[in-house]
């Protein structure tokens, strides 16, 4: 990760310098590749969840249809005679998949659910011992996360009450210091078995600095995860050469790959290579050289790949929005998604902060808790509304703006690379100051 964004351009809050960034924009014409939705009077809305569920990517239905094309036309045969094959369609995905996340292709498999491959993934990673049993999580972590935590703990017969350290953020922040961290895995280190740690955080749009922790983790003895969900195609990523153990991630939030869509799975060369790891098998694991010998062949045998970590054979209509999907991540770049990224949210805090200082806007009844410096936070702000967060829900639905609100009182606001624009940041500060 590099240091604070000197490249900013000098921003200003017209409606000229919005256009104009909008003109200049080298990723303008992506916008077009989406399916944005409508208002009943035929305008765009303002989109900014793409980090609860990504736009639909035009190129998703010929993808799928071709899947169902090839299953009405030929059957079982499609399985080698597709036009995309299924009985390798995961490997199409491993290529892609593996260049947005930092990882080489044997590392890489999409398969089920995130938290489904979260449990996979501690069922290899997570082997408590008697000194060491702790698992460390980020405060406010997703909460199906804290539930996978919790019931493995159980699973091995523990109690989450002394296996469970939760990392939080020191008095009057939002942000957990790295620093912090460091100094917990110092102190603990050697009852820890398992760091498990959002990549971006999901409630405060944080970025932590994974290559900094994992060392720290590793230092101290213990596994390292990482849950992507709110980093894969937000954030630039190295898990092979931070030497990450295994990472999770969802793909319909900025992979943009579909409701409840595949999930990806990073498990590290080193790792992938040592076939003797305790993990749960099924034949989409196994070799494919035996793996249609079927019951001559009881002896399961992994593959030196993540695909070991596979259990059934790939839901290809699942997996058709997916291929659709990172292709075009493939084709951006995620050096130039990142490099709007930076200057799209940017934009977006620069105008918050202008609102904060004029008394007659917000007057400080809201106030940004994700970290200011650039590389720690990606294209998310989490926006504290001080005041009443009611009124300004409504202003922002009844002007046809989608973003998120979680309970009690945070807005959290997502401009995304691909699809949105400066115009929409602006439309959005806007109203959240009932302005418009
Ligand atoms: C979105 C999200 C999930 C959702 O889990 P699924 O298994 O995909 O339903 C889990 N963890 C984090 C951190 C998330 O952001």
């Amino acid at each position: 990760m590099s240091g604070p964004d000197n490249a900013a351009p000098a921003y200003r809050d017209d409606e000229s310098f919005a256009r104009t960034m909008d003109d200049r924009d080298p990723l303008r014409d992506y916008r077009e590749r989406f399916h944005v939705p409508k208002l009943p009077d035929g305008r765009d809305v303002i989109y900014l969840a793409g980090n609860s569920l990504g736009l639909q990517p035009k190129t998703v239905r010929g993808s799928v249809e071709s899947a169902l094309d090839d299953w009405a036309s030929l059957g079982v045969d499609a399985h080698f005679g597709g036009k995309v094959p299924w009985y390798p369609y995961h490997e199409s995905l491993r290529k892609p998949g593996a260049t947005l996340v930092g990882a080489l292709p044997d590392e890489v498999v999409f398969m089920n659910g995130l938290t489904v491959n979260l449990h996979l993934m501690m069922v290899t990673f997570y082997r408590p011992t008697d000194d060491r049993y702790k698992i460390v999580m980020e405060d406010c972590a997703f909460p199906s996360d804290t539930y996978a935590v919790k019931t493995q703990i159980a699973f091995h017969g523990r109690s989450p009450d002394n296996a469970l350290i939760i990392a939080k953020p020191r008095e009057g922040e939002h942000a957990l210091r790295s620093d912090d961290i460091e100094d917990l895995l110092e102190r603990e280190g050697s009852k820890i078995a398992l760091v498990l740690l959002g990549g971006v955080n999901y409630y405060s749009g944080q970025v932590f600095d994974m290559a900094r922790l994992t060392e720290a983790a590793h230092r101290n003895g213990c596994r390292i995860g990482l849950d992507l969900a709110h980093a894969a195609g937000n954030v630039e990523l190295k898990l092979h050469d931070w030497n990450v153990d295994f990472a999770v991630w969802c793909t319909y939030k900025y992979l943009n790959s579909g409701p409840g869509a595949v999930a990806g799975c990073f498990v590290h060369r080193r790792h992938v290579q040592d076939t003797s790891l305790p993990r749960f098998g099924g034949w989409w694991g196994n070799d494919p050289k035996t793996r249609f010998r079927m019951h001559l062949e009881p002896e399961f045998k992994p593959l030196k790949t993540a695909d070991a970590w596979q259990l059934s054979n790939p839901p290809i209509l699942a997996m058709a929005p997916v291929l659709a999907s990172l292709r075009i991540f493939d084709e951006a770049g995620m050096a130039a998604i990142r490099a709007k990224s930076r200057t799209l949210t940017g934009y977006l805090q620069f105008l918050l902060d202008r609102a904060s200082n004029d008394p007659d806007k917000s007057g400080g009844r809201f106030e940004v808790i994700t970290p200011r410096n650039p590389a720690e936070r990606g294209c998310q702000l989490s926006i504290l509304v001080h005041d009443d967060l009611e009124p300004r829900r409504d202003a922002l639905q009844s002007a046809g703006v989608v973003c998120d609100f979680r309970e009690p009182n945070v807005i959290r606001a997502a401009p995304v690379p691909l699809y949105n624009s400066y115009r929409d940041v602006r439309r959005f500060v806007r109203i959240i100051l009932r302005l418009d």
